[in-house]
């Protein structure tokens, strides 16, 4: 399985998960500690060392000494986080980059061309819709946002030149959910390619490429890291060739993920089960706090029985996550009250950390869709719920809610 860190490449010594010594196929949290982590061969550093450097020396013209020449085609670091996403995702090729949207662009530029037609989620996440709207619309791509909940106004939307269609489930703010199974068959059938951006979820709660995706996309910023002090992204493909094609695109386009960040990101992943596990429980107690309270007109969960994605999201992830979006009943000044009002959910966009954050996407990270298919409900509260104590995220909402 490895193509490992470290120079010393030709031991013959197995390693812990190497598949051909041991038969088994690996659990989650295995993987998420051993794939692309093989003890450094040299030192046997049971981290894979950070490799800050830029090149590395070639014993002869045309004969590099390990394997690596320069660090943005390649960085043992990056390579062993992007084995272990590989791995976690079910695919083939992992690519790593330096924010969610470097990734999403790289990709845009590989299996898209000026002329051809996207079709993306009508609540897409913030900054994604930004890159097509702003960036890549420019470049001649176009594309339409559609509900991608409802299969026959995704095919309605189909256009010949529709070569990609983009899936966020469960989506950001409303945590609607998207067969993505459903939607496989559709782009299939049509030749496209389905992207699935899978931050919300992470890999430990659903597998996109085993319900048919083509790629997954990560924001790594998000739980993938888990601890809110690094930015990155990510790309999963099981096809080898597809894979390749993102490989050079990574390199040709240069957004790459830097040692210290890659390492910083594998570092969160290791602990990326146990995290979402409690993410999730602290998540239901919030939802069951918040769906009794009057000052509370409407919870969005998907692991609400009434939630009209219920269905499909327990078809195709472990848990609901720890996302939870409101409408406060007081209206929008009530909404912005509650999120001033926090204190240990801190006031801040972003998602996915070890803490609680709290905010007004109307007025925060959905400004920027605002006059657009994409605006959102003016009097909505998202929270990001942490694994701190959960009896102290319920007293804050407390408070808050007063
Ligand atoms: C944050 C986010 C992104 C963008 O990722 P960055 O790392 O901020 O560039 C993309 N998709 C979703 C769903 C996100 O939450």
């Amino acid at each position: 399985m490895a193509r490992n860190v470290g120079p010393a490449r030709t031991s013959s010594r197995k390693t812990a998960t190497d598949r051909s010594v041991r038969p088994v196929v690996y659990g989650f949290e295995t993987l998420a500690i051993h794939a692309g982590q093989d003890p450094d061969p040299r030192t046997g550093a049971v981290v894979p060392p950070i490799y800050q450097t830029s090149t590395f020396a070639q014993d002869a013209v045309g004969s590099p000494r390990s394997g690596y020449e320069y660090a943005r085609t390649a960085n043992p670091t990056r390579d062993a986080l992007q084995e272990c996403l590989a791995a976690l995702e079910g695919g083939r090729r992992g690519l790593a980059f330096a924010s969610g949207l470097a990734a999403e662009d790289t990709l845009l530029r590989a299996v898209a061309k000026p002329g051809d037609h996207v079709l993306i989620p009508n609540d897409a996440y913030g900054g994604t819709y930004r890159l097509f709207s702003k960036v890549t619309q420019r470049w001649g791509l176009e594309w339409t946002a559609v509900n991608l909940s409802n299969v026959d106004a995704v095919r309605a939307a189909l256009r010949p030149q529709t070569t990609v269609i983009w899936v966020e489930t469960p989506t950001n703010p409303l945590l609607n959910v998207v067969d993505i199974g459903a939607i496989a068959g559709v782009a299939h059938d049509h030749g496209a390619l389905l992207v699935v951006d899978n931050t919300f979820a992470s890999p430990y709660l659903q597998q996109p490429l085993a319900h048919g995706a083509d790629v997954v996309v990560h924001s790594t910023t998000k739980y993938v890291g888990g601890h809110s002090d690094v930015v990155g992204g990510a790309l999963i493909v099981r096809d080898e060739e597809l894979g390749e094609k993102l490989a050079f695109h990574q390199n040709a386009m240069g957004a790459v993920a830097g040692p210290f960040d890659a390492w910083l990101t594998l570092r969160g992943v290791r602990t990326l089960g146990v995290r979402m596990d409690r993410h999730c429980d602290n998540a239901e107690r919030i939802v069951e706090f918040l769906t009794r309270h009057p000052k509370v007109s409407k919870v969005f969960y998907p692991g609400l029985p009434d939630h009209p994605g219920h269905e499909t999201a327990a078809k195709q992830m472990r848990r609901f996550g720890g996302m939870v979006s409101f409408r406060a009943a007081g209206g929008p000044e009530a909404a912005i009250e509650i999120c001033n009002r926090a204190r240990l959910f801190t006031l801040g966009e972003s998602l996915g950390g070890v803490e609680s954050l709290i905010e007004h996407p109307a007025r925060m990270t959905h400004a920027s869709a605002a006059g657009s298919p994409l605006e959102v409900p003016a009097d909505l509260v998202r929270l990001s719920v942490g694994i701190e104590t959960i009896d102290d995220l319920v007293a804050d909402l407390e408070q808050a809610l007063r």
